[in-house]
């Protein structure tokens, strides 16, 4: 795949750093003579502050053609569950219906596999360009490595990153070592980068290929039944709409109502609307992390502890987790980790575990220690651990499993089965980081974890009532399991009810 920095006469309306050429097209665009811009969308899922879609339009109004944007939805996609899926189509479905009333856009659905999907319907549209956002995960990439060569020699193929504040390949061309390493850099080109979005409007040539209706009732109801092992959440509402609500709402908004505590509770897994609970909008894309930066920038003057702490997460922690994922191809893996992490391991490998358990016992929340069960039970009943708790959850995965690879992979399987945010770079580094010390440094050697830092149930005690978060998880998981229950038994009554019919 040839990469370069996308070159035009007329000054774009997104920085050309922002765009990689995945594939030159031979297609000649005669001025309002050729078929649409067709961008397939992946991650990032919204129509508000998405550069993918903006550089899609500019395109599109500089060879005076149509836009249209193309979702593929995977039959399997790293194991998401009803959680994970509704919550996307619910969002999709209403970016549908936006994308039509503001932006006179159509949104086109495929079920299968996209190295298919999407080149069949770019030569079916006759598209002579093909816009993808960016993610850095191995199976997107493979995806699009197959689509430039079977979208045939016409088509052009652009690479958008519409997910990290500054691109991905601007930010760095390495695999870095830490947030030190890469803070520097990210904050060299903010000011490049952390600027405001252009007003988007529809595209000067309007679509007249007609729509295709999306049942989407009928979608959501299958994915739903396919995973119903892991329920939908009842808490987190999906959509644009409402990730802003959680970023500015008037009633619960963190920068409006929530932000003070961010400095000093966000460690306190008893204060959980200490964080900002955008993770689930972040990994679909329903939000913008440039929207987020943007606005808490604008008050700053506010709490600016609160802003600086909640910057280095959104914006360094999280690009750095791509950055691993990208320069990194074990990024999965014990392969993955740095040599002095990988050997001490290694060296550990054979030392006496206290415990092991099997991954049935784990995923039951069947251990000896009241505070993992109650992390695991937040996680299964709830969707979304604390962010402190899920260190603590990693680490003791290393304690009791028979190596680190083993506890690597239980690791990833249960978070990315049950979290909302699962499936994610972050989730990836976040696994890694407590199991394999990535982006950490050494620590006093013990036993089990080597020099990789270790975490405990006192140091928990010292820092939070431990007590007092178990309590509040049975009632959670009291009050989900009664609410699901409720749910399934108007299924069950409605079902009877059509049946009877
Ligand atoms: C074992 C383990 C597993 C994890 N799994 C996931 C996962 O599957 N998906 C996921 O999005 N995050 C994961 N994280 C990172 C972090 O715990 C969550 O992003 C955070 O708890 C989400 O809640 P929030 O949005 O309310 O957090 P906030 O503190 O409000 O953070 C705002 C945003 O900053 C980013 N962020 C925060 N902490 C981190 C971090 N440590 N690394 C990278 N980015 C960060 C996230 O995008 C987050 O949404 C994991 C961490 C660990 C240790």
């Amino acid at each position: 795949m040839a990469l370069s920095s996308s070159s035009s006469s007329i000054t774009p309306v997104v920085q050309s750093g922002r765009i990689r050429i995945l594939k030159e097209g031979s297609f000649k665009q005669k001025c309002g003579g050729g078929g649409p811009i067709v961008y397939w969308m992946f991650r990032d899922q919204r129509l508000k502050d998405n550069w993918a879609l903006i550089h899609a339009v500019d395109e599109a109004n500089k060879a005076n053609v149509p836009v249209v944007v193309a979702f593929n939805l995977f039959d399997q996609f790293l194991g998401a569950k009803a959680r994970q899926l509704g919550f996307m189509l619910r969002g999709l479905r209403q970016l549908q219906s936006n994308l039509a009333q503001t932006l006179d856009i159509p949104f086109f659905l495929f079920q299968g596999e996209a190295v298919e999907t999407i080149p069949n319907f770019v030569k079916e549209c006759e598209a002579s360009v093909l816009v993808m956002d960016f993610s850095p995960l191995r199976e997107v990439r493979k995806w699009k490595e197959e689509i430039c060569k079977r979208v045939g020699d016409s088509v052009a193929v652009h690479e958008v990153d519409a997910h990290n504040v500054v691109p991905l390949w601007e930010a760095s061309s390495k695999l870095e070592y830490s947030a030190r390493t890469l803070r520097a850099k990210i904050n060299k080109l903010l000011p490049m980068y952390l600027n405001d979005f252009p007003n988007l409007q529809a595209p000067d040539k309007k679509w007249d290929g007609g729509y295709r209706t999306i049942d989407w009732d009928n979608i959501i109801a299958d994915v739903i039944r396919k995973g119903a092992e892991v329920p939908e959440l009842d808490w987190c509402v999906p959509g644009e709409v409402s990730a802003m609500e959680v970023l500015m709402g008037s009633k619960d908004g963190f920068l409006t109502k929530r932000l003070k505590g961010y400095s000093t509770d966000r460690n306190n897994p008893l204060k959980p609307k200490a964080l900002s609970g955008l993770s689930p909008y972040l990994h679909f894309g329903q939000i913008s992390a440039q929207r987020c930066a943007l606005e808490a920038r604008k008050v700053r003057n506010l709490h600016p502890q609160s802003v600086d702490a909640f910057l280095e997460e959104l914006v360094v922690r999280r690009e750095l987790a791509d950055n691993f994922c990208y320069y990194q191809p074990h990024y999965d893996s014990l392969l993955g980790a740095w040599e002095w992490a990988r050997k001490t391991l290694i060296d550990h490998g054979a030392d006496k575990r206290e415990h092991i358990y099997t991954k049935e016992q784990l995923e039951k929340a069947n251990t000896a220690d009241p505070l993992w069960n109650a992390s695991q039970l937040e996680m299964v009943h709830y969707g979304k651990l604390h962010g402190f708790l899920r260190m603590y959850w990693g680490k003791k995965i290393l304690e009791w499993t028979s190596g680190p690879q083993e506890a690597l992979a239980l690791a990833i399987y249960l978070n990315d089965k049950y979290h909302i945010d699962g499936r994610d770079p972050n989730g990836y580094v976040g696994c890694m980081w407590s199991i394999c010390g990535v982006h950490d440094q050494g620590w006093k050697e013990r036993a089990v974890f080597g020099k990789i830092r270790y975490m405990n149930y006192a140091g928990c005690k010292r820092k939070f009532d431990v007590e007092g978060y178990i309590a509040y998880v049975k009632r959670l998981v009291v009050g989900t399991k009664k609410r699901n229950g409720e749910i399934l038994a108007g299924q069950t009554a409605k079902e009877v009810k059509i049946s009877a019919i």
